[in-house]
């Protein structure tokens, strides 16, 4: 605390993100990140970035990463936001579309960076408890609003919310911007952006840090009318002109142009996770149904602090929640390589008595 600070940092309450141990030799599954590298040819891409070029600044619209983007999602540019991780393009969007009069609406238990935003941006909001199963029901959503946000996959639970729903709860909700933060549909989910050109109110908000293994470049999208990515753009204007910097535009586009690449570890990272669940069901676990690149899971018998403390001393590093309580009992276990996930449960069966 410091008598220099403005009365708006002194009422923050700032997010802690998942510790990014300075350690070698840790087997880290705590952060979600992809355990296999980024795309050969987005790291090429950045090599010949590399140089005189970078005296000058970027294009301040990344209009050839809008295209990337746009060309994969079937999309128009227009349609299309980026910013400097989907961090940064959440936040935007709360200032930009999530800030009324009426209160916003997101799960009780969800990406707790959610709640800093409203307390950096002054926006109202309400939580909305998820099922006894920590689904999301849309019926809970059914009422006045200043709009709506949920992760989907959600997060950190994994459980995924079907399309049908996410229309249903769309055509009840015209008027208020519908968010849907899909860090983690490639990993099992289906993305909402099919729905954007029949809901102007929808925002689909994706990064490249976890299925795309990106995470140290920072950068993430936003789908939608192009009346939503105007006011994006209208906030980013006032803030950073330049969020992208040139390395992060060139290797980004050619990451999204690499699709065999992205197909192909999607798909060695979804083959693990449901190996790793069995395998932690045999543990006596119960396990979450995740369409995610990570898992939720409790033990019967064996609180989710213990359990982490344990892997910790075992050089396993996971993620642990103490609030809601609601959650406390479960570890949230990103999905590494089959070595690092035959470490987990190796480490488990000396943890846990047989
Ligand atoms: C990881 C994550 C993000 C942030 O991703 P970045 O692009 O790395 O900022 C956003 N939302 C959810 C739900 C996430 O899990």
């Amino acid at each position: 605390m410091s008598r220099f600070w403005s009365a708006v940092v002194h009422g923050l309450t700032p997010y802690v993100p998942g510790e990014q141990p300075k350690l070698a030799n840790l087997v880290k599954l705590n952060t979600n990140e992809n355990p296999y590298g980024p795309s050969p040819r987005a790291l090429e891409a950045m090599r010949a970035e590399l140089g005189d070029s970078l005296r000058l600044y970027p294009d301040p619209n990344a209009d050839r990463l809008k295209e990337a983007i746009a060309e994969y999602h079937g999309v128009k540019p227009a349609q299309v936001f980026v910013g400097n991780g989907s961090d940064e393009v959440l936040g935007h969007t709360f200032l930009a579309l999530l800030k009324h009069d009426a209160p916003l609406l997101f799960p009780d238990i969800t990406y707790s960076f959610y709640p800093v935003y409203c307390g950096l941006y002054g926006v109202d909001y309400r939580t909305v408890p998820l099922s006894e199963r920590f689904e999301i029901r849309v019926d809970d959503y059914m009422k006045p609003n200043g709009g709506i946000i949920f992760p989907n996959p959600n997060a950190p639970t994994g459980c995924l919310l079907p399309l049908a729903e996410i229309e249903r709860l769309l055509e009840a909700n015209a008027d208020s911007v519908v968010v849907v933060d899909e860090a983690y549909v490639d990993f099992g989910g289906e993305s909402a952006v099919a729905l954007v050109d029949r809901y102007p109110q929808l925002l689909v908000i994706h990064t490249l840090s976890k299925s795309r293994s990106l995470a140290g470049l920072r950068v993430g999208y936003a789908i939608g009318h192009p009346d939503l990515i105007a006011a994006l753009t209208r906030v980013k204007d006032s803030f950073n002109s330049y969020p992208l910097d040139r390395l992060a535009i060139a290797g980004a586009a050619a990451a999204m142009e690499d699709r065999a690449y992205f197909d192909e570890t999607c798909r060695k990272v979804v083959a693990t996770r449901n190996r790793l669940a069995g395998g932690l069901e045999e543990q006596g676990f119960e396990v979450l149904p995740s369409a995610a690149n990570f898992i939720f899971a409790r033990h019967a018998l064996h609180g989710g602090a213990e359990l982490t403390a344990k892997l910790r001393e075992r050089s396993i590093i996971v993620r642990h929640f103490k609030n809601p309580a609601r959650i406390a009992p479960f570890m949230r276990i990103t999905v590494g390589t089959d070595e690092q996930c035959a470490a987990l449960i190796a480490a488990l069966k000396e943890i846990l008595p047989a």
